[in-house]
């Protein structure tokens, strides 16, 4: 019987490594040997205060993984029990993103709102328990009396009321007969214990406040460590996954699922937050970047909002595998950017057509190529996709190429343009570079050349070998674009925050190239189609500011890369 258990495992996972589990999967495969729960349900649960970044990537991708894994339900709940902070506009960006990184939550989007009745319902369960009490104490007081993480709590004096006078005074709270903040409703668990989350909590607050939900319908709002357990519960979860900062809250949820006799409560886990080094993924330092006007809305490609990794030209499969190298786990610390830069150019390496782009041009004239004569060059898409196919590139007497591929006096090594060398045009022919113009300054405004006509691409000239191979385009009919480079908003070497606090931000983030000269074809890129401009890095047209017929690029990332795959 054994050996049958060893060969049916070995068959399924054939010669692949066996993926060892991660502890979030090993805590659901004991929950379902045990026959805790049937079918596993998670969810990702935001609150509609802002855009969604990288680190809820990774728990959406989480939740909606281990759904997948395990045959079970995803559910995508906005939790929107404080109505000062939500706006409706993140609502709708919120749902985008998580359709756009492929987490199927059925089209059935959930609002913890939707469940205030059942919330003030469970409430008053606990009232009738003698297990929440209506408390008169100002919030002030309320902090004095309960105590330290060194001194036990005191028991407010009006704890003791009865289960009557408290449902009488709770409803009276819901009915809008108290002013804001002048009562609330607090669990009666334990002053006095080592874990400040249990002494006695708010779990309900007066509050005179529209919500974009309920409207005007509620002036009393439940508490988040009172309400994230009943949702979770109302909805089946099963695993309810969080990051580290609600550890100490455990005790409170499972009090609170406990307390209202869930047949099947939910159980709270806790993994590590992603961090990533030299960008910034907290929301809150996001907004301010945003308010203060550094960064060009939420969406500005230089952030780790999922809206401005879209944009710049990340994809959703990138993210993937960014999360499963990753990893998941209880230890903090913070992944380096140049994974995520791993991820995808290997993603779109395969994939994306292969095009000359010049990012910073100079004029090169091929003198002894005729005037007016154009001829054609089939180049290849992508040489490491046989179905990629080629393209029809044009070459005429003028060119351009990329400024530093001429150097008039190189130092060693350098194989390129300079008076006297011979290099490869890229597809093209050999040529050979003769003299340059300057300006009053002496800039370098043109470099000339002459081809060889018998080292013709795909003609089988074997004559000689050149070193230096280079990417042009034709100036005849190229197209002028914007390209967008970007550096790390911020510079970890120096530290993250200034000694005040601020951010310590690159000057050098964002340069904008006004005239750099990319193969005609690209005329019809569209928003969000990506390239690879060869020697220049991945790059992705941009979906707010370009218009029809005037692409503007941006760098998704470099062919370069520091990062070693394990
Ligand atoms: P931030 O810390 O950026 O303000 P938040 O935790 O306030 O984010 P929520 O909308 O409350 O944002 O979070 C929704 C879910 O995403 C929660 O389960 C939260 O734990 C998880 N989450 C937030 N940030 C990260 C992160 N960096 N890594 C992994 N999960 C995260
Ligand atoms: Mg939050």
């Amino acid at each position: 019987m054994a050996d049958e258990i060893i060969k049916e495992s070995e068959e399924v996972s054939g010669s692949e490594e066996v993926k060892s589990k991660n502890f979030i999967e090993q805590i659901i495969d004991k929950d379902l040997e045990e026959g805790k729960y049937t079918k596993i349900v998670t969810r990702f649960p935001p609150e509609p205060n802002g855009y969604l970044h990288i680190g809820h990537a990774k728990s959406i991708l989480l939740n909606y993984g281990l759904a997948v894994e395990y045959g079970g339900q995803f559910n995508l709940r906005f939790d929107d029990t404080n109505p000062t902070k939500e706006k409706e506009e993140f609502v709708d960006s919120i749902i985008e993103d998580v359709k756009w990184l492929g987490a199927d939550f059925r089209g059935e989007v959930l609002f913890a709102s939707n469940y205030f009745d059942q919330m003030y319902e469970a409430a008053v369960k606990l009232i009738k328990k003698g297990k929440a009490y209506v408390d008169e104490l100002s919030a002030e007081e309320i902090r004095e009396y309960r105590g330290t993480l060194t001194e036990p709590g005191k028991n407010s004096p009006y704890r003791d009321r009865t289960i009557e006078e408290n449902l009488a005074l709770f409803e009276a709270m819901k009915n809008g007969e108290f002013a804001d903040g002048s009562k609330v409703l607090r669990a009666k668990i334990d002053m006095a214990s080592p874990n400040i989350n249990m002494r006695d909590p708010v779990i309900y607050r007066i509050a005179r406040m529209t919500h974009h939900n309920t409207g005007d319908k509620w002036c009393i709002y439940p508490m988040y460590d009172f309400a994230h357990p009943i949702e979770d519960a109302i909805e089946g979860v099963t695993h309810s996954i969080c990051t580290l900062e609600f550890e100490d809250h455990r005790p409170l949820y499972d009090w609170v699922v406990t307390e209202l006799e869930y047949p099947h409560p939910p159980k709270q886990i806790e993994f590590s937050k992603l961090y990533l080094t030299n960008v910034v993924t907290g929301k809150r330092y996001i907004k301010k970047l945003v308010e203060d006007g550094i960064v060009d809305g939420w969406d500005d490609p230089r952030l780790v909002s999922l809206a401005a990794l879209r944009r710049r030209g990340f994809t959703p499969s990138s993210l993937k595998t960014f999360m499963e190298l990753a990893g998941v786990s209880k230890s903090q610390g913070s992944c380096d950017y140049a994974m995520l830069e791993y991820c995808i150019r290997e993603d779109l390496k395969p994939v994306v057509p292969r095009l000359m782009g010049v990012l910073n041009p100079i004029k090169l004239v091929i003198d002894n190529y005729p005037e007016g004569q154009t001829e054609e060059f089939d180049i290849e898409n992508n040489p490491d996709s046989e179905d990629a196919g080629t393209r029809k590139v044009t070459f005429s007497r003028e060119l351009y190429v990329e400024a530093d591929d001429f150097m008039e006096e190189p130092p060693k090594k350098y194989f390129r343009l300079f008076p006297g060398n011979e290099v490869r045009l890229k597809g093209a022919y050999f040529v050979k570079c003769t003299s340059c113009e300057k300006d009053a300054d002496g800039n370098v405004t043109l470099i000339h050349a002459t081809y060889d006509p018998e080292t013709r691409s795909g003609s089988g000239f074997e004559g000689r070998k050149v070193k230096g191979t280079i990417h042009w385009v034709n100036a005849a009919d190229c197209l002028t674009a914007e390209v967008r480079l970007y550096e790390n908003i911020i510079d970890e070497e120096k530290g993250k925050l200034n000694e005040d606090g601020t951010l310590n931000l690159n000057p050098n983030s964002l340069v904008v190239l006004k005239d750099a000269k990319l193969e005609a074809c690209l005329k019809d890129a569209k928003p969000g189609d990506s390239f690879q401009f060869i020697r220049n890095g991945y790059f992705c047209v941009d979906s707010k500011d370009s218009k029809d017929g005037e692409p503007v690029f941006n760098r998704i990332v470099g062919l370069k890369s520091s990062y070693k795959p394990a």
